[in-house]
């Protein structure tokens, strides 16, 4: 059995039992118009998907702002923390969002991000916190609802709907990429490997637990996608996209819009 068998087989339990798996589309690290924008746009309209950039707003450039202007309402604006620099200290992981500042230094270059969005893209704007390297301090998480968010996005199945009261978790599962030891395509195996267990975990638990009631998320990065990246994108969209088992949910009505 290939690996795409085992997802079509996954999905046919789903269908079995009368129920559609969600799914959600997060494309990190946008700042400005580029090819590589350009041809994740193109792929989106060939399906019809929603599809939330989470955009880097203090390197956002103008340029980003046209290139959407005309894009329809089912491409979303999410915050990807504020200037994707690494704070952390020399052999730790890298993160924007840790313990390593004082906790007002960055909630204040959070606000600052927020407001420009939101004056930038209006209402393709949602208020969903994407943390640079999915990682993010957990005394920060409290005071994300405090400023304005109303979610928050990593990576791996969430531990809670809402981790403080009025801020919605909703994560991102399964990518095409690989970052170390080289980055790069990580090939079909593992990655419907990986999807086809999000899924079975989901299918399993989400009848008797919110939590594992997720949206699955895609996690890409248009940036540095190579052409068999982009390959796998669209043989797996085209395939999600023609079943009656799968539903790709826009960002607005995952997050509010
Ligand atoms: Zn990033």
């Amino acid at each position: 059995m290939t690996v795409w068998a085992l997802l079509d087989d996954e999905l046919a339990h789903w269908a079995d039992s009368g129920r559609t798996a969600t799914l959600w589309w997060r494309d990190d690290d946008a700042v400005a118009a580029t090819a590589a924008l350009d041809r994740l746009l193109a792929m989106r309209a060939a399906y019809d998907l929603g599809l939330a950039l989470a955009v880097v707003p203090a390197t956002m450039d103008a340029s980003l702002a046209a290139r959407l202007q005309d894009e329809p309402a089912s491409v979303a604006v999410l915050q990807h923390g504020y200037a994707h620099q690494n704070h952390a200290a020399a052999g730790e992981k890298s993160v924007e969002l840790g313990p390593h500042r004082p906790a007002p230094v960055v909630i204040g270059e959070l606000g600052t991000g927020l407001m420009a969005l939101s004056q930038t893209f209006g209402a393709r704007f949602l208020p969903v916190m994407v943390p640079p390297w999915n990682r993010i301090a957990p005394a920060l998480v409290p005071v994300l609802p405090e400023i304005g968010f109303r979610a928050l996005s990593t990576y791996t199945a969430r531990t809670r709907v809402e981790p403080v009261r009025g801020l919605l978790q909703v994560n991102t599962h399964v990518g095409p990429i690989g970052w170390r030891p080289r980055r790069g395509f990580l090939g079909d195996e593992q990655i419907i490997t990986t999807l086809v267990d999000a899924l079975r975990a989901r299918r399993d638990a989400a009848a008797t637990s919110p939590v594992a009631d997720e949206p699955t998320g895609m996690l890409t990065h248009h940036l540095v996608h190579d052409e068999d990246i982009w390959t796998f994108l669209d043989r797996l969209w085209n395939r999600l996209r023609a079943h009656p088992a799968v539903r790709i949910v826009q960002p607005a009505a995952i997050f509010g819009s």
